[in-house]
């Protein structure tokens, strides 16, 4: 995620020896850049599966409603916190290690890059999966919902490193009415796969509901 690598180089541009992660860090600009960069891109992957849902099951067209809208908003909004909150924090625990080992300003720079390499290379994907996911059933569900479905069903599908989920697999073939909430055994709820709001189950799910 490209929005990652200018993040790092506006940290690095602000670094000297004596810092706070707030000198370096600016958490709300941050925060509203997440939401401005990737809030568009997430709207439109909503839209798109929207449509091509629709066109699937039905010869009605799909209406991007104002519940829609907030939807998107509010996961943008709540991904941008959380993510945010995460890098600030680990950057605050860097800069902590950084001062007790008396590190200069360029083993400083050298550990924050590292710090961002692995957000690149672990973290970025991980987010861009799971919130792509999140929006693409909900709007799956949005379009059924459309088209008059009284039912949906949870279907299993392999996790992006082949796992497989014993709990997502004994959910495979759940029938349940369209604006009921999917129990998963782990006792968490969604009303799509994806979305119980249970880290643990929803990073890199990628079952599905029709
Ligand atoms: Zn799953």
């Amino acid at each position: 995620m490209k929005f990652f690598v200018g993040q790092k180089k506006r940290v690095l541009a602000k670094l000297n020896q004596k810092t706070s992660v707030s000198d370096l860090f600016n958490f709300t600009q941050e925060e509203r850049l997440m939401v401005s960069t990737l809030g568009g891109i997430l709207k439109n992957i909503y839209i798109e599966q929207g449509k091509e849902h629709m066109e699937l099951i039905s010869d009605v067209e799909y209406v991007y409603t104002s519940e829609a809208k907030l939807l998107i908003d509010k996961r943008i909004n709540f991904m941008a916190e959380t993510t945010t909150n995460t890098t600030s924090e680990k950057i605050k625990d860097e800069l902590v290690k950084s001062q007790e080992l008396n590190e200069t300003k360029q083993e400083l720079a050298e550990r924050l890059t590292k710090t961002y390499d692995d957000i690149l290379l672990n973290r970025a994907e991980t987010i861009a999966r799971t919130e792509t996911h999140y929006l693409l059933q909900n709007a799956t569900l949005d379009a059924s919902k459309q088209n008059g479905n009284e039912n949906k069903e949870w279907i299993w599908t392999a996790g992006v490193k082949g796992g497989v989920r014993e709990d997502h697999l004994h959910m495979d073939g759940t029938e349940i009415g369209i604006n009921e909430e999917f129990r998963l055994p782990s006792g968490a709820s969604g009303l799509v796969p994806g979305a119980t709001g249970n880290a643990a189950d929803d990073i890199n799910c990628q079952c599905t509901m029709i």
